[in-house]
């Protein structure tokens, strides 16, 4: 887990992101669980899980959805600080990911599986503990369960549970 990837994508003289401490202690309550409604050149939402002290990133453009029927592709991205999980502002125009990011949901999440063996075989499930999102969800890698490095397209997925809604984005 590093950073390299995230600092290098960014002018930090430029943008009001956060640069990340070398060190996080991770939340109290729990792992940190966020998505930011994030209008770059492409609207999108960024999903972000805490993990061993960063948060592990997926973009997911249509945003996630109640319908356990409508899976949603989620790209992987750079791991980002976890200070990001606070961020909200405008990032300027010609810099990485210009444009307005807003907190769209915070909370906390749970494991269902090993994270670690989860991510890197291309199933994890969890609990998300949120105000707009709660229950159970899934990541599931498109394209087998190999963990050679380039498979980026995963999908989110509501998992059938009391707070699936067929229908509902
Ligand atoms: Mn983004």
């Amino acid at each position: 887990m590093t950073l390299t990837t995230y600092r290098r994508k960014r002018d930090f003289k430029e943008t009001p992101e956060p640069k990340g401490k070398a060190k996080t202690k991770a939340s109290r309550k729990g792992p940190l669980y966020v998505i930011q409604k994030h209008a770059a050149s492409r609207l999108h939402y960024d999903f972000r899980l805490e993990l061993d002290g960063v948060l592990k990133s997926w973009a997911v453009p249509k945003g996630p959805s109640l319908d356990p029927g409508e899976k949603r592709l989620a790209v992987e991205v750079e791991d980002h600080p976890l200070e990001y999980g606070s961020f909200e502002g405008t990032i300027p125009k010609g810099q990485y990911g210009g444009g307005s990011v807003l907190l769209w949901d915070r909370g906390t999440w749970t494991p269902l599986v090993d994270p670690h063996e989860g991510l890197r075989r291309g199933k994890l499930e969890f609990e998300l503990h949120g105000k707009k999102l709660s229950g159970n969800w899934a990541l599931i890698r498109m394209g087998g369960r190999g963990d050679e490095k380039g498979k980026k397209n995963w999908l989110l997925i509501k998992e059938r549970d009391p707070g699936a809604k067929k229908g509902r984005r």
